[in-house]
């Protein structure tokens, strides 16, 4: 007997589990599937974000940070520690149960919203007048009907070629995420925001981390200035980073593990660590969804291929998230899943990809959003910048936190914001503020008009706008 839906997603990670609530709030009958499963058995919805990305991660660079503060902060503030300690195990256990909380979340969620779940791994079986067939693996073993359908299975870490991730030495993020204990010397394969997460994790608790990437600019994504000046920051933390790297082989035994590899100047190196972490990016999830069954086309890359509103070539079938083009990150899948449902139900569901924002989630914390001043350059438009320090920000001083600045850049003429970029103190918190500017193409002068709470870091946001004009109070 199969089950009929108005909307099947598969897939509980942000992009699908947002999606069942949205289409479910507007009235939909939704079943969402996810194939995730705990330690326990038990169904683990909220994908890559909640078990093994977003989430995890920010625990870990919390307890690792508050490591950091304790060791090496905490003596300015005249607080004293005789006996400093660390327990990789009850760090990791807490990691677990914030995990834990988030997947429970999800399920009360969907408890709330009437979105019937399915632990299993759904594939499509066909498609008929009645609608798109799914089915559903163990446990749950069911078959669902549904007229629309949105794929949201995410993406799997990508492994060196002739390299598989073994989880004890060479690790992906799940393993990156629960090392034992603290190895003594760690390698990274790619400065991307993953490895640069990871690898900061470790260095803060006492790993000697060596970064190897094979592009040679740093974060080469990133405004220029800010990854000049992030590169300094971490080099000067004590992260080892290579540039322009080739690597050569890498040879895992009891010992540890021994990459080989060509330096920027082509001459031979090695690498011998007793943990290396890959993060040289991430590959499309679409194992065992049987896309031909309905003739779902994927493109070349393996990402399964979408117009711009996230429809495939399936009429009634839809993807968003890490699956189809554009960035990896869990709030625009989380859009995405929006905007689908909405347009399911006949609404104008929009996803405006210029003011997605971007954060790196290391100390200090880098975030963007809009342009870089390279991007500017090369597509000729003239524009001003306008950056400010939080050397100069009472705040920043207060916190005992002064590294970085904002920076705004701003068209010549209008003055509408085109870019904002920070690297510094609760930059994820700050870039908030320019991404609704930017959504309500406001120009920069609009931000160095508006009352902004004194002292905060948001001042330093403030004064980037005025300097734009050439004209900082405060610096
Ligand atoms: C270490 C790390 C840190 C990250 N940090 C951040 C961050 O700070 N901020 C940010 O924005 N992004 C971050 N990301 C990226 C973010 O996790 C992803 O962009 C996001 O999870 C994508 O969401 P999604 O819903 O498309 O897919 P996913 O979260 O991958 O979820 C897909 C779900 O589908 C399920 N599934 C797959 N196939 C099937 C099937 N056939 N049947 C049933 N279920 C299936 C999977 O089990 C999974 O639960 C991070 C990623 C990593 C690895």
């Amino acid at each position: 007997m199969s089950k009929q839906f108005d909307l099947v997603v598969i897939g509980a990670g942000p992009g699908g589990y947002i999606a069942a609530i949205r289409a479910a709030q507007l009235g939909m009958k939704v079943a969402c599937v996810d194939a995730w499963t705990n330690g326990a058995g038990g169904p683990a919805p909220g994908g890559t974000c909640t078990n093994v990305g977003c989430i995890p991660s920010k625990a870990l660079l919390q307890s690792s940070e508050n490591y950091e503060q304790a060791g090496h902060h905490f003596a300015e503030h005249g607080i004293g520690l005789s006996n400093l300690t660390m327990d990789v195990a009850k760090m990791l256990g807490r990691k677990d149960t914030v995990v834990k909380q988030n997947n429970d979340g999800i399920l009360y969620l969907f408890k709330k919203n009437k979105v019937s779940f399915f632990h299993g791994r759904a594939s499509f079986a066909g498609r008929d007048a009645a609608g798109v067939q799914v089915s559903v693996g163990a446990p749950a073993g069911e078959t669902l009907v549904a007229a629309q359908v949105i794929v949201a299975t995410g993406s799997n870490a990508r492994a060196l070629p002739g390299v598989p991730f073994d989880e004890k030495q060479i690790l992906s993020n799940e393993g990156a995420l629960a090392i034992p204990a603290v190895p003594k010397k760690l390698g990274v394969i790619g400065a991307g925001v993953i490895g640069l997460e990871m690898g900061s994790v470790w260095r803060r608790l006492g790993s000697q981390v060596t970064v190897l990437e094979a592009l040679p600019a740093f974060l080469g994504a990133v405004d220029e200035q800010i990854a000049k000046e992030a590169h300094k920051i971490f080099t000067k933390q004590g992260l080892g980073i290579s540039l322009g790297v080739k690597i050569e082989s890498v040879k895992a035994d009891k010992k540890g593990v021994t990459v080989s590899y060509l330096d920027a100047k082509g001459e031979a190196q090695t690498l011998a660590v007793d943990k290396l972490i890959v993060s040289i990016g991430r590959v499309p999830n679409t194992d065992g969804l049987n896309a031909e069954a309905i003739g779902l086309k994927l493109d070349e890359r393996g990402f399964v291929a979408v117009d711009d509103d996230c429809r495939t070539n399936v009429p009634g079938v839809w993807a968003v998230g890490d699956v189809v083009r554009g960035p990896m990150l869990a709030h625009k899948a989380e859009e995405e899943g929006v905007a689908v449902a909405e347009r399911i139900a006949g609404q104008h569901g929009h996803v405006n990809f210029n003011t997605v924002p971007w954060v790196i989630y290391t100390s200090p914390e880098i975030a963007w959003v809009g342009q870089t001043e390279q991007q500017l350059k090369a597509a000729g438009r003239a524009y001003k910048a306008g950056t400010f320090p939080f050397m100069a920000n009472g705040r920043a001083r207060a916190l005992g936190d002064t590294t970085g600045m904002v920076k705004f850049l701003a068209d010549a003429a209008t003055d509408e914001i085109l870019g904002v970029h920070i690297i510094g103190p609760y930059a994820s918190e700050l870039i908030a503020e320019s991404v609704v500017a930017m959504e309500f193409k406001a120009a920069a002068e609009d931000i160095a008009r508006i009352c902004h709470a004194h002292p905060s870091l948001s001042e330093a946001t403030k004064e980037a706008a005025l300097a734009v004009d050439k004209r900082t109070l405060n610096f």
